[in-house]
């Protein structure tokens, strides 16, 4: 079973396996933790990002699907990426924002990766409010039923942290 943890920080200095990007479909870069996955492991990702859209995506990662590549300087080994949902409060996608986990973790598995850093995808510049993206998150990553061992969230500043213990809390 999959053991859940929480961390405030940065996903980009995390030890472990491998580390999910909340990606945009294009898989060629953009802000929030993207920008700082690239920025912090350097050009072979983006390189990789690049060789994915020429072969197997060539219109893209679509979203709710995960790919993995090199993490470069990371001190991860694999960065996976994965294209979460814009937040449209009239449109439910909460099935989709729980598929990017699960097939986070999918890939994960087939890597051999034992420790998985997540951030909390979409709940960015894709405005997903984190309350409930928390709820989704950490529901899809306990049914997953992964052989990875540890799912760590690295959620960046002390609210994003604060509410996903209360919600990891409430969820018992
Ligand atoms: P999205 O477009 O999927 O919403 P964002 O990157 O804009 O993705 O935001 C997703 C979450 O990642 C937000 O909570 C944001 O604060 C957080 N974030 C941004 N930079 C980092 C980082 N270096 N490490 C961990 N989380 C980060």
């Amino acid at each position: 079973m999959t053991r859940i943890t929480l961390v405030q920080g940065d996903i980009t200095e995390q030890q472990v396996d491998a580390v999910v990007n909340a990606a945009n479909s294009s898989l060629l870069g953009g802000g929030g933790v993207d920008g700082a996955i690239h920025r912090r492991g350097g050009p072979e990702i983006l390189a990789d990002c690049r060789r994915l859209r020429a072969s197997r995506y060539g219109k893209g990662l679509p979203t709710g699907q995960a790919v993995a590549t090199t993490a470069g300087r990371l001190p991860a080994r694999w960065v996976i990426h994965t294209v979460g949902p814009v937040y449209r409060p009239e449109v439910d996608n909460s099935a989709l924002l729980a598929s990017c986990y699960r097939e986070s973790l999918r890939v994960a598995d087939g890597l051999g990766a034992e420790t998985v850093a997540f951030p909390a995808v979409s709940a960015g510049i894709y405005g997903w409010p984190v309350e409930d993206a928390a709820r989704i998150a950490l529901t899809a990553v306990a049914e997953s039923g992964a052989a990875v061992a540890e799912a760590r969230f690295v959620l960046f500043g002390a609210e994003t942290f604060e509410i996903f213990r209360e919600v990891m809390v409430a969820q018992g």
